[in-house]
């Protein structure tokens, strides 16, 4: 027996958080293994993190061989591994110029205070509103809190830093009245992720993009969720015919490791001239070496191609479950960044089905209390989909079959 239990959990960690009851200890692909030595097949990926599963031989490699070389520099020094990373981030993007960081939160920060530097600079002061949109997520930072659009993580926290407008995500015509030659911004995220598996339309990246040139402001695309081949391509934006000024990325940039990088041009990049911003951690050379591996492993075709099928996959059988047991609806997303939507009769309860699921074997997400959300590995096996399906449907059956008062 571990001599830590899930009760140590509310012994000795800050109570922000409410974890499942039981504790992984063992990963290999899209399985776990609990303290108990239960399996589960993995639908989460560590919430759209671990795009190669758990484990994966290469990414074990690439990191056990920079962990025998060298660890830290700090940004006094560079090093290969993140000249390596950039180099490559900037081969197969629309950037030329990368700053790594830690999180997807650091990488917005990094990309909301560039844009307001950038206005400042070549504009006037001025020139420093925020466009986002209701329901937006960007991370836990203050300013990535509040540009983010869900009231629920800024209450409590005031003051916050002002200068941000939320509109309606995908309603164009309120972005076309609001913004002005004082926006320094507009973040999206190209599908919202914790805001509920929400796309954004073409269109309405297509206008943000054509009101951001005629007003000078940045578009940024926040894809720590929606990037590093998760949608199917390796980030969403190439999907869409719209290119922004800034992208940030973190997740599944680091298949577990952390990391996050903000991408953007040459031209908007001098906007952060030496000392102007910084990270310690930032650009640490294990993060990016098994971020290399990670962009090298995903970037062949055969992964890609996987996941439109294991997407194809997974959608059938939720959408088949949804139709006979009724507990949700037609799913939405894009590629492994799948959401089913709670029926009216089930409103609220998604989290119940990802504890029944956890009983049964198979670890899901929400994404708000109203979406049941799938993100799983990026090459989870096709009799893994299969098997955690199964696993799911016995979950559905036996919600489906309670009594209607005990749920409620
Ligand atoms: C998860 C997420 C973030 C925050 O990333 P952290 O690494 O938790 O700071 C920001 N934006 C989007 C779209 C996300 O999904």
């Amino acid at each position: 027996m571990s001599d830590v239990t899930r009760q140590t959990f509310n012994e000795v960690m800050v109570p922000n958080y409410q974890p499942a009851d039981i504790i992984p200890v063992r990963g290999a692909g899209s399985r776990l293994w609990d303290q108990q030595g239960r399996e589960y097949v993995d639908f989460a990926g560590g919430i759209a993190v671990n795009v190669l599963g758990h484990c994966h031989p290469k990414l074990v490699a690439a990191l056990t061989e920079q962990a025998g070389r060298l660890w830290h520099l700090s940004n006094v020094m560079t090093n290969e591994p993140a000249l390596r990373l950039a180099r490559k981030l900037t081969q197969k993007t629309f950037a030329q110029k990368v700053f790594f960081c830690n999180s997807g939160a650091e990488a917005n920060e990094a990309a909301l205070k560039l844009a307001r530097r950038h206005a400042q600079t070549r504009f006037g002061a001025h020139k420093h509103e925020i466009i986002s949109f209701v329901n937006a997520f960007h991370g836990r930072t203050l300013f990535t809190v509040s540009v983010g659009g869900q009231e629920k993580y800024t209450k409590g926290f005031e003051p916050l830093p002002g200068g941000i407008t939320h509109l309606t995500f995908n309603n164009l015509a309120e972005v076309e009245a609001r913004i002005s030659d004082k926006t320094c911004a507009v973040i999206v995220e190209p599908v919202q992720g914790e805001g509920g598996i929400t796309p954004a339309t073409p269109e309405f990246l297509k206008g943000l993009r054509a009101l951001c040139d005629k007003h000078k402001a940045l578009l940024i695309f926040d894809e720590v969720q929606t990037g590093n081949g998760r949608t199917g391509t390796l980030y969403a934006y190439m999907q869409t015919g719209v290119t922004p000024n800034v992208l940030t990325t973190a997740k599944g940039l680091g298949g577990g490791f952390p990391i996050g990088a903000m991408l953007t041009t040459n031209e908007i990049a001098q906007s952060l001239p030496f000392g102007t911003h910084g990270s310690t951690y930032g650009g640490n050379p294990l993060a990016c070496a098994v971020a290399e591996a990670v962009l090298d492993e995903i970037g062949r075709p055969e992964v890609m191609a996987g996941v439109v099928r294991r997407a194809e996959q997974l959608r059938e059988g939720l959408n088949s479950l949804g139709r006979r047991y009724g507990l949700f609806e037609p799913v939405r997303g894009a590629g492994l960044l799948i959401g089913a939507p709670m029926s009216a009769a089930w409103k609220g309860r998604a989290k119940e089905v990802v504890n029944a699921g956890l009983k049964h074997g198979v670890w899901c997400l929400i994404a708000g209390p109203d979406i049941l959300r799938l993100a799983p590995s990026l090459v989870v096996g096709e009799a893994d989909v299969a098997e955690g399906l199964r696993r799911l449907e016995a979950a559905c059956a036996e919600l489906a079959a309670m009594p209607k008062a005990a749920g409620a």
